[in-house]
């Protein structure tokens, strides 16, 4: 028996294991799919160093029912799913307060921060350099004045340490001279970075977890089992069992029934994304390039072209509405790339798992001994990974987390 059993090997529970692992604990990590096949597999593919302030602000009260009904705008809500989403979505909308909103995004911010020395320590360990894209990003506005319609976000993402640096006209033509950028106002946005392919980072974590003699297990946990206030055995749906010692739940969006057998209730919801990737886009970029007005994001990575973003609430297991991921290749054709080829694109559906505070779930499991959580990354997931895991770790060895984790306390009140 490992010391540890990790839940779920996207990238947050990978992360947690091999924190674990290179703290010299034995470490098995348990993952019924592929390594990284679920959100971790298509996200935008960014360190989004600020991407720290939520959907939920003043002003998303007014939008929220015209995007509702909106099957192409950038926030929807599957039709049918709507009673099911509502006592989420007035959490979600009760944290949309700005002094709630400057605390969630400190919240995030003091992780967000962390992220590049933890990414450099692990992917240095691992010996993937190239998988950074090292250029920062380029965040694009139809027009300055939209730019600075946007300035309550820009201020929080300032306090919290972020800066842009604006452009001029003849800059940002040169910067990226695919981009149609006539008209438009451009920042590079400080400190974040994107990943040449998010799926290969989170195995390469894997199997520098596995070198360091930690062990996978491909199975599927049907139950966690409970003795005197513990965490005793996971069962298996094969109907195999594994005792336990100390078990860290990182199961994504479907946290919430393993979490049920431990007699915890959190308010995780997967709010669904999309994208396209066009392995002959015809279109070069030295950089991600995030289209401010449309929502999305387009990166350059292994697999071509990668035009991504929305968020579509829907159950965990609905069928993909891949109009979602037409729609964004068409904004994309439309307002920055009019050359852009949309033949053979492949189509990924994933559900972020999130929060109604857009803050994640670190921290002991509430009343349980020997459990701690690592759930709810919503849309920054890949960017607290490799710190989520050091924070874990510290918590599972006893020591101070290098951050305080009670805003990350899976028994906070959700909405204050
Ligand atoms: C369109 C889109 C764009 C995004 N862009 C970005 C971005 O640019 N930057 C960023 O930081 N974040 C981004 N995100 C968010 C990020 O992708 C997620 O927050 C992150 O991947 C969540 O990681 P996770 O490990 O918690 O979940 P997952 O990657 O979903 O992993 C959970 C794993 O647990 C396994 N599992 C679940 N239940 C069980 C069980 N019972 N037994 C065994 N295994 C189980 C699953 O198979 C899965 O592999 C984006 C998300 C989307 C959808």
């Amino acid at each position: 028996m490992s010391e540890v059993t990790v839940i779920g090997g996207g990238i947050i529970g990978v992360c947690c294991a091999l924190s674990l692992q290179r703290q010299g604990i034995g470490t098995t990590l348990i993952e019924r799919g592929d390594i990284g096949g679920e959100a971790t597999l298509g996200n935008c593919a960014l360190m989004a160093r600020s991407e720290i302030v939520p959907l939920s602000k003043p002003g998303v009260m007014k939008k929220l029912p015209g995007w509702i009904l909106d099957s192409e705008g950038p926030l929807a809500v599957r039709p049918g799913h709507l009673p099911t989403a509502i006592p989420w979505l007035l959490k979600f909308l009760r944290n949309a307060r700005a002094d709630r909103v400057a605390q969630i995004c400190h919240g995030l911010g003091e992780i967000a921060k962390l992220a590049q020395d933890d990414f450099d320590n692990v992917i240095e360990a691992a010996n993937i350099k190239d998988i950074w894209a090292e250029n920062e990003v380029l965040y694009l506005y139809d027009s300055k004045s939209q730019y600075d319609a946007d300035t309550f976000s820009w201020n929080l993402r300032e306090a919290e340490g972020c800066f842009v640096t604006p452009l001029n006209k003849n800059e940002l033509r040169d910067l990226e001279p695919d981009v149609n950028t006539d008209g438009k106002f451009g920042v590079v946005a400080n400190g974040w970075k994107s990943f040449t392919n998010p799926q290969r980072l989170t195995k390469e974590l894997a199997n520098l977890f596995v070198s360091l003699g930690g062990q996978i297990i491909a199975q599927d946990v049907a139950r966690i089992k409970m003795l005197n206030g513990r965490a005793d055995q996971v069962k298996f749906e094969n109907g195999e069992i594994l005792k336990l010692d100390k078990l860290v739940v990182a199961a994504g969006c479907w946290a919430g029934r393993l979490l049920s057998d431990m007699g915890i209730r959190i308010p995780l919801a997967p709010l669904h994304g999309y994208h396209t990737d066009l392995p002959d886009s015809g279109v070069k970029l030295s950089r991600a390039v995030i289209y401010a007005p449309g929502g999305f994001v387009n990166t350059p990575v292994e697999t071509g072209l990668r035009i991504a973003g929305t968020v579509e609430i829907a159950p965990i297991d609905a069928k993909p509405n891949f109009r979602r991921a037409e729609v964004l290749v068409e904004k994309a054709k439309r307002n920055l790339f009019p050359q852009l080829n949309t033949s053979n694109g492949s189509q990924w559906i994933g559900a972020r798992p999130f929060m109604p505070d857009t803050l994640p779930v670190i921290g002991p499991a509430p009343k349980v001994d020997n459990a701690w959580l690592a759930v709810g990354h919503g849309q920054l997931g890949l960017t607290m990974g490799p710190t989520t895991g050091e924070l874990i770790s510290a918590l599972i060895l006893g020591k101070s987390p290098s951050i305080p984790i009670e805003a990350y306390r899976a028994d906070r009140r959700y909405v204050q």
